[in-house]
């Protein structure tokens, strides 16, 4: 089961972060990396982290400072228009089991390129 109580930095986008592993890099500032999903569900999948270590969305909302908090937020409106949606997207951020979170490592999915019809697939 994932741990979202206590930082791994084993986790793939901690690898990512130190450049252990490649990753097609979209945007990137002193708080934020973006960089292409390597498992698209969209003809657009962006994945944005922060570049502190927090878990999930919990942990991102409970302790990081306001200046990371805007500089995540801030940035989808940048990614976005750096990937041209500009008819629109979607942001998701899974937290935990239930989420279905599979990296230990907060990031919000920028998805489009497509229209992506209802949240959940019935
Ligand atoms: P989660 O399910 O945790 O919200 O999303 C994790 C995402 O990370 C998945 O969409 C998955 O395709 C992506 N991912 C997993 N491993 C890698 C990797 O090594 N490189 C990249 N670019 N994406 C990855």
């Amino acid at each position: 089961m994932i741990d979202i109580q206590n930082y791994n930095n084993n986790n793939i986008f901690a690898k990512i972060l130190r450049n252990e592993i490649p990753s097609k890099k979209v945007f990137e500032n002193d708080d934020v990396y973006a960089f292409e999903d390597i498992n698209p569900q969209a003809p657009v999948h962006v994945v944005i982290i922060p570049k502190k270590e927090f878990c999930s969305l919990n942990d991102f909302s409970s302790n990081a400072s306001d200046e990371t908090i805007i500089a995540m937020m801030r940035s989808i409106k940048k990614i976005a228009d750096i990937l041209e949606l500009n008819n629109g997207y979607r942001i998701i951020s899974n937290v935990g089991q239930v989420g279905g979170q599979e990296v230990p490592h907060f990031h919000i999915h920028i998805l489009g390129g497509a229209s992506l019809g209802r949240i959940i697939s019935s």
